[in-house]
């Protein structure tokens, strides 16, 4: 298939399961924005794109280049860029990348630019920030948006949003609940100044999970595309889209007292049987995984990473294991694996999938 060993494999058929196990709970006109952001939480974001363009309405990335791969790769659906930088203006005209102007300081700019640009009718987003503090306006900046944009036709507004802090916490449902309700209420104003409406957006996947009464015209879908819905169940629904595996690259025999790799980390007491196994830290690997914190699976028995993980490679202890050199090594290939390697590593799923460095090889199944 190809002459990587340690591959990064995409089921395609998890990814569309797990779109239209969303749109399921959704009403038949809610749009649905996907967000293939960081190489698609690590999976391949050229590849999502192309599976989902049909099913889509939208595809959303953080930022510009990410959005520039995408058209270079022939993506022709609307692409919403979260987090433009002023610096990039210019490139999102040139790509028809639809920018989201979350401040004054790029409004204003973006605004000088279409008009001497002589755009016309652009499209682009507007953020508020309903309790998030990360980025976008405040409810009391809408009369001073509004009569920046009154004047001119370069641009429109082709959506107004926000983004919910703890839409996965159900102990902060009264926070949530007043986000929603202040977005509606911008959205309100916004929308009775404009003769477009503009699609209003606020959800995202945990969003869509608990709170789809506040589905408004659109929603934004990033890890449970994935296939993790930060909740047992609804994970358990979803099919698992990336697995991560290797091979045993050789094995050795240790004898009591000999170490294995860097600062000896690893003392045998017994005889062991160890093998290398050719992805590391550089690939993603926490280093908090080594030392028998973290296991692989080699003939699906758990194999434990012993010693240090080095930046290429781990070691791993196969003494009770029969298998060979050339064997498969699963990393992970279950949503379940994940989780419990980012519950050993002190971190979510969405740090552990976009981890994987980009010298892993991806490889689509379809
Ligand atoms: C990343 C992101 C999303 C997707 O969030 P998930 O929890 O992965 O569904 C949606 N909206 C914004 C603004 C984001 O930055």
């Amino acid at each position: 298939m190809n002459n990587h060993v340690t591959v990064l494999e995409i089921d395609t058929n998890a990814v569309l399961h797990n779109i239209n196990h969303f749109k399921e709970k959704l009403a038949q006109a809610t749009k649905v924005l996907v967000v293939v952001k960081a190489f698609g939480y690590g999976s391949d974001a050229v590849e999502i794109a192309k599976i989902l363009e049909k099913n889509v309405d939208y595809f959303a990335v953080a930022y510009t280049d990410e959005g520039i791969a995408l058209r270079n790769a022939g993506i022709q659906a609307p692409i919403l860029v979260l987090h433009p930088q002023l610096q990039n203006l210019e490139k999102i005209i040139e790509h028809q990348l639809e920018p989201n102007l979350y401040s004054f300081t790029i409004l204003k700019t973006f605004l000088e630019i279409a008009d001497q640009k002589l755009l016309l009718n652009y499209p682009i987003h507007l953020e508020f920030n309903t309790g998030l503090n990360r980025i976008g306006f405040w409810h009391t900046d809408v009369p001073i948006i509004l009569a920046h944009i009154k004047k001119s036709n370069n641009i429109y507004i082709a959506s107004v949003f926000s983004h919910l802090a703890a839409s996965d916490d159900l102990n902060e449902k009264i926070f949530t609940r007043s986000q929603i309700n202040n977005f509606t209420s911008i959205s309100e104003e916004i929308s009775a100044h404009l003769d477009n409406k503009p699609m209003l957006h606020l959800l995202n996947t945990s969003g869509i999970v608990n709170y789809l009464e506040a589905q408004f015209d659109m929603v934004r879908l990033g890890i449970g595309l994935y296939g993790f819905g930060n909740d047992t169940s609804e994970t358990k629904q979803l099919k698992n889209v990336a697995s991560l595996t290797s091979i045993i690259s050789q094995i050795h025999q240790i004898k009591p007292q000999e170490s294995v790799g860097y600062n000896r980390a690893f003392v045998a007491t017994k005889f062991t049987k160890t093998a290398t196994v050719p992805i590391g830290h550089a690939d993603g690997i926490s280093r908090k995984l080594g030392n028998g914190n973290g296991h692989v699976l080699v003939n699906n028995q758990k194999a434990p990473i012993i010693g240090n993980v080095c930046m290429d490679m781990i070691m791993i202890d196969i003494t009770e294991i029969t298998c060979n050199e050339g064997d498969q090594v699963i990393l992970f290939n279950s949503q379940k694996m994940v989780e419990k390697i980012a519950e050993k590593t002190d971190t979510i799923s969405y740090e552990i999938l976009t981890a994987i460095s980009q010298r892993v090889k991806r490889c689509i199944r379809y």
